[in-house]
C-alpha cells in the first residue's frame, strides 16, 4: 500500500526479483492508496490535530485499500507491516521468519506518517530499516521485499545461495577473490588456490571471525556463545 506505486516498478523488473516473479515464486501487487480516497479531490493527507509541521496520511483511504486487498486475495488475519523509524529494526532473523509467511501486506507511510488509528486497527508489526529517517516507506518496503524474497526456496539459484552469507551463525562473511590471480601487485591468498577444501574452510571461518570481531563485536559475542 503506497502513494507512489511507480517506485516499485523498476526494482521489481530487474535481476533476481524479476526472475522470482516470472517464475511465480513470489507475487507482488502494488496498491495505490490514492485510488481508494473517497475525497472528491483524491486527497490522502491532512493537517495534524494539535498543530505542528507536516501532513498526516488520513485513515479512510488506507483502511479502504486494506479492505480491498483482504477481499481480493481472500486473506484471513494477514500480517500487516507498517514501515516506520519507530519500529523494530529489521535484521536477517526477521527476514527469515517473514519468508515463511504466505501473505504479507506492507504499508508505506509518507509526509509525517499515518493516523495512529490505522496502526491500532490493522497493523500487526512495525518495522524500521535503520536509525535514520527517510521521506517515505517505499525504499524500506523494497528492502523488506528483497531481503525476504531471496530466502524463499527457488528464488536464488545454486550459484547465488544464501547458505554461506553474512549473519549466518552471527558471523560476517569472509573476503572473496576472483580472477586474475594477481592484480596491481596484490595476490590472491595461497590457500584459496591450494585445492585443499579443509584448509579453505578453516581460512574462511577464521577470516569471518576476525572481521566480525573487528566490526561487529555484538555479533561476535553471540557467535562465540554457540
Ligand atoms: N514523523 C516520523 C517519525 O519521526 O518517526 C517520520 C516520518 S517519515 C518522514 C515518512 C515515512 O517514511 C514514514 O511514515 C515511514 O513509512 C517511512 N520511513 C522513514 N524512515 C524509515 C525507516 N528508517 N524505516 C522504515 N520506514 C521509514
Amino acid at each position: 500500500m503506497t502513494l507512489f506505486p511507480e517506485i516499485f516498478n523498476s526494482y521489481m523488473n530487474e535481476s533476481i526479483m524479476k526472475r522470482a516473479v516470472e517464475n511465480n515464486i513470489i507475487e507482488v501487487n502494488i496498491y495505490n492508496i490514492r485510488d481508494f480516497s473517497t475525497n472528491k479531490h483524491k486527497k490522502v493527507d491532512d493537517y495534524p490535530f494539535g498543530g505542528g509541521a507536516g501532513m498526516v496520511m488520513t485513515p479512510q483511504p488506507i483502511y479502504d485499500t486494506y479492505k480491498h486487498i483482504v477481499k481480493t486475495h481472500n486473506l484471513i488475519n494477514p500480517r500487516v507491516i507498517y514501515l516506520t523509524p519507530k519500529g523494530k529494526v529489521h535484521n536477517q532473523e526477521m527476514a527469515t521468519n517473514l519468508s515463511k509467511e504466505e501473505d504479507i501486506i506492507l504499508l508505506c507511510g509518507h509526509y509525517e506518517g499515518i493516523d495512529q488509528r490505522i496502526i491500532d486497527l490493522i497493523v500487526t508489526d512495525e518495522i524500521s530499516i535503520g536509525d535514520y529517517v527517510l521521506t517515505g516507506g517505499e525504499l524500506p518496503a523494497l528492502i523488506l521485499i528483497d531481503s525476504i524474497s531471496r530466502l524463499i526456496p527457488g528464488v536464488l539459484n545454486q550459484n547465488e545461495s544464501f547458505e554461506e552469507e553474512s549473519f549466518k551463525d552471527n558471523l560476517l562473511e569472509y573476503p572473496h577473490y576472483t580472477r586474475p590471480r594477481e592484480f596491481m601487485d596484490m595476490k590472491v591468498p595461497d590457500v584459496l588456490l591450494s585445492g585443499n577444501h579443509k584448509n579453505i574452510d578453516d581460512w574462511r571461518y577464521n577470516e569471518s571471525l576476525k572481521i566480525t570481531k573487528e566490526r561487529r563485536y555484538d555479533l561476535y559475542k553471540k557467535a562465540c556463545k554457540k
